[in-house]
């Protein structure tokens, strides 16, 4: 029984896998009549059954090759170059769009650019011993939503909103699948119909379209703008209170600072003025709760000041993975969880178990923020890291800078903290030098600056400077000698 079953599965895996090319063999030969001029084209199954091909399967499955095969020979056919293209070119053909194919998968990149949460590398990686932790759990089953004494269905959340709460000084907490999502919870469940004041000084766009106005559109609430770009006062928020209004928004600039002629009232300032029944939310963003980051205000100090809600991002400087995380007043929590959203924005099992692992260490004081982590490296352990890493190396060609590295991730916007760069001299084009790096098989994503060649050091992992050495010792290779 048990083999028939393997059987079917494999014979429709297989069937599968090979309709693109069956029907480009059809195509070809019903071409081929018309015109003997393709004739010479090969077989996509016969192109398949070649090393070169087969060895693109482990990486990118038979079934996405064949389809890349099956599109190079008709591209080829609507070439004016078809009669004189040869087999080998065309696998050479096939061969690097399978490369650029797998290119496009999710891998591990050495992240040298000095921005520690990088949103385009994944911003706060996991630390390893939370991640094998986590893996334990979800490798197998667990208790998500089972209430171990009565053996009844339970909640979805482990210890994470009592940890939640004791470290961020709330009633109460809550955890989504990403900051955008909270702060869509927090409008649609309090201010659906309502109005949100929002300061002109605050609409800000979070990378990758997260614009405040939008989402609040989005969430059927009323946006009322106060004040201007640099100043809002305290009577601006006063004027805009309406019988209307159902939420005070305010908003963390995470990626830029208004210096200059700027004010704006503090929360305790607005708290003292807004009347019971009108909410106060910060989206806080940056999630900076033990932190001690320059420049970034704790979500405790918002809560001890009138805020009743705030949220943020699970993974920026909180350092574990994306999640959005809500919390303040037991009663507002609790409507925002009865709200049918939270069927919609609830995270899965391994973001759970991963926060639950993360809070448990940080709370025993065993855990810091990766970003933190970073920015307390030293110079001098950093300019250690960096001999160490061009050690043998011709001076000619690397060298050790100082430089800068930031946040990132929508945190401490206008910061910079000093660091040691790694710099690459050789007589290429800096760019043409940036993407030789990222075409390794672990690309090291660097920078350019003021025309050099960078590669921070304070973001690149321990663990992987040896990666780094060999990759700047083949670079050179070029050049020594
Ligand atoms: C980063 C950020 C967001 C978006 O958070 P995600 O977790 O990426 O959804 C929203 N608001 C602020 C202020 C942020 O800094």
């Amino acid at each position: 029984m048990v083999s028939a079953v393997f059987k079917t599965v494999g014979c429709t895996a297989a069937a599968a896998g090979s309709i693109p090319a069956s029907s480009d063999i059809n195509m070809h030969s019903v071409q081929e009549k018309h015109n003997s001029a393709y004739s010479h084209l090969p077989q996509i199954g016969k192109l398949l059954e070649t090393p070169q091909l087969k060895k693109w399967f482990p990486l990118i499955t038979r079934p996405f090759t064949s389809k890349i095969a099956s599109q190079t020979i008709s591209d080829i056919r609507l070439s004016k170059n078809a009669k004189n293209t040869s087999e080998r070119e065309i696998i050479k053909e096939i061969e690097k769009r399978c490369a650029e194919a797998s290119r496009r998968r999710i891998i591990k990149v050495v992240n040298a650019t000095g921005i520690i949460l990088h949103t385009n590398m994944g911003r706060s990686p996991i630390p390893t011993d939370v991640w094998n932790k986590a893996a334990a759990i979800n490798t197998g089953y667990s208790n998500l939503e089972l209430n171990l004494s009565t053996g009844k269905r339970g909640l979805r959340n482990g210890l994470i909103p009592e940890l939640l709460s004791i470290l961020t000084g709330a009633e109460a907490s809550l955890v989504v699948n990403n900051n955008a999502a909270a702060v869509f919870l927090i409008l649609s469940t309090i201010a659906k119909g309502k109005e949100v004041i929002v300061s002109r000084g605050e609409q800000v766009q979070i990378g990758g379209g997260f614009r405040i106005p939008e989402i609040l559109k989005l969430s059927g609430s009323k946006l009322v703008e106060i004040g201007t770009t640099n100043i809002t006062t305290l009577s601006d928020y006063k004027n805009a209170l309406t019988e209307n209004t159902a939420l005070i928004l305010l908003v963390h600039r995470s990626n830029f600072r208004i210096r200059g002629f700027t004010k704006r009232p503090s929360v305790s300032d607005i708290a003292s003025i807004v009347p019971k029944g009108i909410v106060i939310a910060v989206d806080q963003g940056s999630g900076n709760i033990t932190e001690n980051i320059p420049g970034e205000i704790k979500a405790e100090h918002y809560l001890k000041n009138g805020a009743e809600l705030v949220c943020f991002s699970g993974d920026k400087l909180f350092g574990g993975p994306q999640a959005g995380i809500i919390t303040g007043k037991k009663d507002l929590i609790q409507k925002l969880s009865k709200n049918q959203l939270m069927r919609v924005f609830r995270p899965g099992k391994t973001i759970f178990s991963l926060l639950e692992e993360i809070l448990i260490r940080k709370m025993n004081g065993e855990l810091n923020g990766h970003a933190e982590n970073i920015l307390n490296l030293s110079i001098a352990e950093l300019k250690q890291r960096g001999k160490k890493l061009i050690r043998g190396l011709n001076r000619r060609y690397v060298d050790l800078i100082d430089s800068l590295i930031s946040t990132g991730g929508g945190s401490a916007p206008d910061e910079l903290f000093p660091s040691v760069s790694v710099e690459i001299k050789t007589p290429d084009k800096p760019d043409r030098t940036l993407k030789k790096l990222r075409e390794l098989d672990i690309p090291i994503i660097g920078t350019i600056s003021n025309d050099r060649v960078l590669l921070n050091l304070a973001t690149i992992l321990p663990q992987e400077l040896p990666i780094v050495r060999s990759a700047i010792k083949e670079l050179l290779k070029e050049y020594v000698e």
